[in-house]
């Protein structure tokens, strides 16, 4: 379905930065999980790349906190428009079963916007991905305007 969508849309395969704003890793597991050979993310072109300037998507896990609320909108700042961002998990998606703890700011889209919300706690593979195509659409609509 990616694969046929790349081709459709002539969007450029996807290249994904990951950060970890201050989840348990619980969600960071399953991330690279994606990477690994049984759930092989990369056979649909996708790029995990460490520098924001090449990435077309932030996928984001963990609550934003006081401390990383700053590197959070630095990382989306040095990004190439147009953009995408992907917020995984319950952490991501809303402060999870840290939200009320003193330093926390929230969900990922209190900093900066979100585009794709992926639930779970932590956030299952097969869920990351679909949020991974759902995030390479929205990219796709925001390419050609
Ligand atoms: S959503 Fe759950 S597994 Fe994911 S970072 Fe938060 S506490 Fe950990």
């Amino acid at each position: 379905m990616l694969k046929s969508f790349i081709k459709k849309s002539r969007v450029k395969s996807p290249w994904i930065m990951h950060f970890d704003c201050g989840s348990c890793n619980g969600c960071d597991i399953e991330t690279l999980a994606c990477l690994t050979p049984v759930y092989d993310i990369e056979r649909f072109g996708i790029v995990n790349v460490g520098n924001p300037k090449h990435a077309d998507i932030l996928l984001v896990t963990g609550t934003v906190n006081h401390r990383n609320k700053k590197v959070l909108k630095n990382l989306y700042d040095q990004m190439p428009e147009p953009k995408a961002v992907i917020a995984i998990g319950a952490c991501g998606t809303s402060g999870g079963v840290f939200r009320e703890a003193y330093n926390v700011v929230g969900g990922v889209d209190k900093v900066i916007p979100v585009d794709v919300y992926v639930p779970g706690c932590p956030a299952k593979p097969e869920a990351i991905i679909d949020g991974v195509v759902l995030g390479l659409q929205k990219f796709a609509e925001k390419v050609e305007g």
